[in-house]
Protein backbone atom coordinates (compact mmCIF):
# COMPACT_ATOMS: atom_id res chain seq x y z
CA UNK A 1 0.00 0.00 0.00
CA UNK A 2 1.43 3.60 -1.13
CA UNK A 3 1.31 6.48 1.00
CA UNK A 4 -1.69 8.29 -0.81
CA UNK A 5 -2.86 11.90 0.12
CA UNK A 6 -4.02 14.58 -1.62
CA UNK A 7 -1.40 16.97 -2.03
CA UNK A 8 1.11 13.69 -3.01
CA UNK A 9 -1.50 13.34 -5.60
CA UNK A 10 -2.09 16.41 -7.14
CA UNK A 11 1.62 16.84 -7.22
CA UNK A 12 1.50 14.89 -10.27
CA UNK A 13 -0.88 16.99 -12.07
CA UNK A 14 0.98 19.04 -14.66
CA UNK A 15 -1.76 19.93 -16.98
CA UNK A 16 -3.66 22.28 -14.49
CA UNK A 17 -1.79 24.99 -12.72
CA UNK A 18 -2.01 26.02 -8.76
CA UNK A 19 -5.54 28.45 -8.65
CA UNK A 20 -7.27 30.22 -6.35
CA UNK A 21 -9.86 28.05 -4.97
CA UNK A 22 -12.98 27.56 -6.72
CA UNK A 23 -16.65 27.05 -5.94
CA UNK A 24 -17.95 23.61 -5.80
CA UNK A 25 -21.95 23.43 -6.99
CA UNK A 26 -24.76 20.92 -7.06
CA UNK A 27 -27.58 21.83 -9.38
CA UNK A 28 -30.91 19.99 -9.69
CA UNK A 29 -31.34 19.59 -13.19
CA UNK A 30 -35.22 18.89 -13.03
CA UNK A 31 -36.42 18.58 -16.48
CA UNK A 32 -34.39 17.94 -19.73
CA UNK A 33 -36.51 20.35 -21.04
CA UNK A 34 -35.16 23.17 -19.05
CA UNK A 35 -32.12 23.15 -20.94
CA UNK A 36 -33.73 25.15 -23.76
CA UNK A 37 -37.24 26.46 -21.92
CA UNK A 38 -36.75 30.08 -20.58
CA UNK A 39 -37.53 29.44 -17.02
CA UNK A 40 -36.64 30.33 -13.66
CA UNK A 41 -33.93 27.20 -13.47
CA UNK A 42 -32.28 28.44 -17.26
CA UNK A 43 -32.31 31.79 -16.07
CA UNK A 44 -30.54 30.79 -12.77
CA UNK A 45 -27.58 29.07 -14.49
CA UNK A 46 -27.33 31.90 -17.18
CA UNK A 47 -26.72 34.00 -13.84
CA UNK A 48 -24.06 31.99 -12.32
CA UNK A 49 -22.17 31.08 -14.85
CA UNK A 50 -22.25 34.93 -15.53
CA UNK A 51 -20.58 34.59 -12.16
CA UNK A 52 -17.41 33.08 -13.49
CA UNK A 53 -14.30 35.28 -14.70
CA UNK A 54 -16.04 38.47 -11.97
CA UNK A 55 -17.03 37.09 -8.63
CA UNK A 56 -14.74 33.87 -9.26
CA UNK A 57 -11.95 32.63 -11.26
CA UNK A 58 -13.40 31.28 -14.87
CA UNK A 59 -12.74 27.43 -14.65
CA UNK A 60 -9.68 25.97 -16.27
CA UNK A 61 -11.82 22.57 -16.52
CA UNK A 62 -15.43 21.84 -14.94
CA UNK A 63 -15.52 18.04 -13.64
CA UNK A 64 -19.31 16.92 -13.85
CA UNK A 65 -20.88 14.06 -11.82
CA UNK A 66 -24.06 13.55 -13.40
CA UNK A 67 -26.69 11.07 -12.03
CA UNK A 68 -27.19 9.74 -15.43
CA UNK A 69 -23.56 7.87 -16.45
CA UNK A 70 -24.06 4.71 -13.97
CA UNK A 71 -21.18 1.91 -14.56
CA UNK A 72 -19.33 -0.67 -13.21
CA UNK A 73 -16.25 1.10 -11.64
CA UNK A 74 -15.10 4.31 -11.65
CA UNK A 75 -14.43 5.98 -15.09
CA UNK A 76 -13.75 9.15 -16.07
CA UNK A 77 -14.04 10.79 -19.61
CA UNK A 78 -10.53 11.38 -21.62
CA UNK A 79 -11.77 11.78 -25.05
CA UNK A 80 -10.73 15.13 -26.86
CA UNK A 81 -13.69 16.12 -28.10
CA UNK A 82 -16.81 14.38 -26.19
CA UNK A 83 -20.35 13.67 -28.34
CA UNK A 84 -23.35 15.32 -26.58
CA UNK A 85 -25.66 12.66 -25.73
CA UNK A 86 -29.19 12.88 -25.69
CA UNK A 87 -29.84 10.29 -23.42
CA UNK A 88 -33.94 10.48 -23.19
CA UNK A 89 -37.04 9.69 -25.15
CA UNK A 90 -40.64 11.47 -25.83
CA UNK A 91 -39.32 15.35 -25.94
CA UNK A 92 -39.47 17.39 -28.96
CA UNK A 93 -37.18 17.51 -31.82
CA UNK A 94 -35.26 21.16 -30.55
CA UNK A 95 -34.48 19.24 -27.63
CA UNK A 96 -32.49 16.39 -29.98
CA UNK A 97 -31.15 19.03 -32.12
CA UNK A 98 -28.69 20.90 -28.92
CA UNK A 99 -25.24 20.53 -28.74
CA UNK A 100 -22.91 21.23 -26.66
CA UNK A 101 -19.30 20.95 -27.90
CA UNK A 102 -16.92 22.16 -24.99
CA UNK A 103 -13.67 19.84 -25.65
CA UNK A 104 -12.63 17.67 -23.71
CA UNK A 105 -9.00 17.57 -21.68
CA UNK A 106 -7.55 14.05 -22.13
CA UNK A 107 -4.19 15.37 -20.27
CA UNK A 108 -5.87 16.31 -17.09
CA UNK A 109 -8.00 13.44 -16.95
CA UNK A 110 -5.26 11.03 -17.28
CA UNK A 111 -3.63 12.76 -14.62
CA UNK A 112 -6.75 13.01 -12.34
CA UNK A 113 -7.85 9.30 -12.94
CA UNK A 114 -4.06 8.56 -11.33
CA UNK A 115 -4.81 10.72 -8.49
CA UNK A 116 -8.12 8.86 -7.59
CA UNK A 117 -8.63 5.68 -5.91
CA UNK A 118 -11.79 3.77 -6.09
CA UNK A 119 -13.27 3.13 -2.37
CA UNK A 120 -13.59 -0.19 -3.02
CA UNK A 121 -10.40 -1.50 -4.78
CA UNK A 122 -8.24 1.12 -3.99
CA UNK A 123 -7.54 1.25 -8.03
CA UNK A 124 -7.24 4.40 -10.51
CA UNK A 125 -10.37 5.51 -11.62
CA UNK A 126 -10.26 4.17 -15.27
CA UNK A 127 -10.34 5.79 -18.60
CA UNK A 128 -12.91 6.20 -20.97
CA UNK A 129 -11.83 7.26 -24.63
CA UNK A 130 -14.95 6.50 -26.81
CA UNK A 131 -17.96 5.49 -24.96
CA UNK A 132 -19.71 8.26 -23.20
CA UNK A 133 -19.07 12.16 -23.64
CA UNK A 134 -21.78 14.91 -22.23
CA UNK A 135 -25.05 13.13 -21.30
CA UNK A 136 -28.55 15.75 -20.58
CA UNK A 137 -26.93 15.48 -16.91
CA UNK A 138 -24.36 17.55 -17.82
CA UNK A 139 -25.25 19.46 -21.11
CA UNK A 140 -28.61 20.67 -20.08
CA UNK A 141 -26.79 23.01 -16.85
CA UNK A 142 -23.38 23.57 -18.35
CA UNK A 143 -25.10 24.97 -21.80
CA UNK A 144 -26.81 27.40 -20.22
CA UNK A 145 -23.71 28.69 -17.53
CA UNK A 146 -21.38 28.64 -20.11
CA UNK A 147 -23.10 29.04 -23.55
CA UNK A 148 -19.62 29.47 -25.39
CA UNK A 149 -18.43 25.99 -24.51
CA UNK A 150 -15.11 27.18 -24.40
CA UNK A 151 -14.16 25.34 -20.89
CA UNK A 152 -13.06 22.02 -21.00
CA UNK A 153 -15.94 19.15 -19.21
CA UNK A 154 -14.77 15.74 -18.83
CA UNK A 155 -17.96 13.70 -16.83
CA UNK A 156 -16.61 11.51 -14.02
CA UNK A 157 -19.02 8.25 -13.87
CA UNK A 158 -20.30 6.51 -10.83
CA UNK A 159 -20.42 2.96 -9.27
CA UNK A 160 -24.18 2.54 -8.57
CA UNK A 161 -23.57 -0.87 -7.16
CA UNK A 162 -21.45 0.34 -4.28
CA UNK A 163 -22.90 2.43 -1.50
CA UNK A 164 -23.19 5.64 -0.58
CA UNK A 165 -19.94 6.08 1.63
CA UNK A 166 -18.07 5.48 -1.19
CA UNK A 167 -19.14 7.86 -3.37
CA UNK A 168 -18.24 10.57 -0.34
CA UNK A 169 -15.24 8.95 -0.73
CA UNK A 170 -14.45 10.18 -4.35
CA UNK A 171 -15.85 12.99 -3.53
CA UNK A 172 -13.25 13.93 -0.78
CA UNK A 173 -10.60 13.29 -3.16
CA UNK A 174 -11.45 15.67 -5.22
CA UNK A 175 -11.26 18.40 -3.29
CA UNK A 176 -7.63 19.12 -4.24
CA UNK A 177 -8.45 19.78 -7.84
CA UNK A 178 -10.78 22.87 -6.68
CA UNK A 179 -7.22 25.05 -5.84
CA UNK A 180 -6.05 23.75 -9.61
CA UNK A 181 -8.60 25.73 -11.31
CA UNK A 182 -11.40 22.92 -11.62
CA UNK A 183 -15.32 23.61 -11.12
CA UNK A 184 -16.68 20.46 -9.18
CA UNK A 185 -20.39 20.16 -10.45
CA UNK A 186 -22.69 17.52 -9.26
CA UNK A 187 -25.93 17.11 -11.28
CA UNK A 188 -28.81 16.01 -10.15
CA UNK A 189 -31.36 15.84 -7.67
CA UNK A 190 -32.40 15.86 -3.93
CA UNK A 191 -35.85 14.11 -4.67
CA UNK A 192 -36.57 12.55 -7.95
CA UNK A 193 -39.29 10.06 -8.01
CA UNK A 194 -40.58 10.10 -11.86
CA UNK A 195 -43.55 7.58 -10.49
CA UNK A 196 -45.84 10.26 -8.89
CA UNK A 197 -44.73 13.57 -11.40
CA UNK A 198 -47.70 16.05 -11.56
CA UNK A 199 -47.53 17.58 -14.36
CA UNK A 200 -48.70 21.41 -13.93
CA UNK A 201 -47.85 21.46 -10.56
CA UNK A 202 -47.09 25.19 -9.23
CA UNK A 203 -43.39 25.22 -7.87
CA UNK A 204 -44.34 25.52 -4.09
CA UNK A 205 -46.43 22.55 -4.85
CA UNK A 206 -44.69 19.47 -3.30
CA UNK A 207 -45.65 16.15 -1.66
CA UNK A 208 -45.29 15.86 1.93
CA UNK A 209 -42.85 12.96 1.79
CA UNK A 210 -41.00 15.40 -0.89
CA UNK A 211 -40.55 17.95 1.26
CA UNK A 212 -39.71 16.50 4.75
CA UNK A 213 -36.64 14.44 2.33
CA UNK A 214 -35.74 17.84 0.37
CA UNK A 215 -36.15 19.71 4.24
CA UNK A 216 -34.31 16.92 5.98
CA UNK A 217 -31.56 16.79 3.88
CA UNK A 218 -31.30 20.81 3.78
CA UNK A 219 -30.97 20.38 7.34
CA UNK A 220 -28.07 17.67 7.09
CA UNK A 221 -25.91 20.38 4.76
CA UNK A 222 -26.16 23.74 6.89
CA UNK A 223 -25.08 21.69 10.04
CA UNK A 224 -22.43 19.77 8.39
CA UNK A 225 -23.57 16.46 9.34
CA UNK A 226 -22.38 14.90 6.22
CA UNK A 227 -22.55 11.33 7.81
CA UNK A 228 -26.25 11.42 8.08
CA UNK A 229 -26.43 13.00 4.24
CA UNK A 230 -24.19 9.90 3.22
CA UNK A 231 -26.70 7.22 5.34
CA UNK A 232 -30.12 9.20 3.59
CA UNK A 233 -31.23 5.65 3.31
CA UNK A 234 -31.98 4.76 6.72
CA UNK A 235 -34.80 7.51 6.87
CA UNK A 236 -36.42 4.26 5.50
CA UNK A 237 -40.25 5.54 3.92
CA UNK A 238 -39.76 9.10 3.19
CA UNK A 239 -36.43 7.98 1.53
CA UNK A 240 -37.66 5.50 -0.78
CA UNK A 241 -40.37 7.57 -2.01
CA UNK A 242 -37.82 10.81 -2.53
CA UNK A 243 -36.19 7.84 -4.64
CA UNK A 244 -36.71 5.17 -6.03
CA UNK A 245 -33.68 4.90 -7.12
CA UNK A 246 -31.31 7.14 -6.15
CA UNK A 247 -29.01 7.54 -8.90
CA UNK A 248 -29.93 11.52 -8.28
CA UNK A 249 -29.07 12.28 -5.11
CA UNK A 250 -25.56 10.55 -4.93
CA UNK A 251 -23.94 13.65 -7.30
CA UNK A 252 -24.57 15.43 -4.38
CA UNK A 253 -22.48 13.01 -2.12
CA UNK A 254 -19.53 13.85 -4.55
CA UNK A 255 -19.97 18.03 -4.25
CA UNK A 256 -20.41 17.20 -0.38
CA UNK A 257 -17.10 15.61 -0.12
CA UNK A 258 -15.26 18.51 -1.90
CA UNK A 259 -16.07 20.76 0.57
CA UNK A 260 -14.42 21.89 4.02
CA UNK A 261 -16.27 21.98 7.22
CA UNK A 262 -16.05 25.39 6.95
CA UNK A 263 -17.48 26.07 3.78
CA UNK A 264 -21.04 26.96 4.69
CA UNK A 265 -23.91 26.18 1.63
CA UNK A 266 -26.29 28.35 0.01
CA UNK A 267 -29.11 27.22 -1.67
CA UNK A 268 -30.88 28.30 -4.58
CA UNK A 269 -33.91 26.85 -6.83
CA UNK A 270 -35.88 25.63 -3.49
CA UNK A 271 -38.51 24.57 -5.52
CA UNK A 272 -40.46 21.78 -7.29
CA UNK A 273 -40.66 20.78 -10.85
CA UNK A 274 -44.34 18.37 -11.32
CA UNK A 275 -44.47 17.73 -7.16
CA UNK A 276 -41.75 15.15 -7.22
CA UNK A 277 -38.49 16.66 -8.40
CA UNK A 278 -37.17 18.89 -5.85
CA UNK A 279 -35.23 21.58 -7.49
CA UNK A 280 -33.04 22.91 -4.69
CA UNK A 281 -29.15 23.60 -5.80
CA UNK A 282 -26.16 24.14 -3.55
CA UNK A 283 -23.18 26.59 -3.60
CA UNK A 284 -20.60 26.46 -1.27
CA UNK A 285 -18.07 28.77 -2.31
ZN1 LIG B 1 -31.90 13.50 -14.51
Amino acid sequence: MTNHSDANALGSIQALKQTARMPVIFLGHGSPMNAIEDNEYRRSWQLLGEKFGVQWPKPKLILCVSAHWLTNGWWLTAMAQPKTIHDFGGFPPALFDQQYLAPGFPLAAQEISRSLRQANSGKPVSLDMQDWGLDHGAWSVLKPMFPQADIPVIQLSMDYSRPPTEHYALGQQLKGLRERGVLIVGSGNIVHNLRTLQMGAAPDQAYDWALEFDQTVAGYLQSGNLTALQDFQSLGAVAKQAHPTHEHFLPLLYAAGAVDASEEPQFFNTSYQAASISMRSVIWA
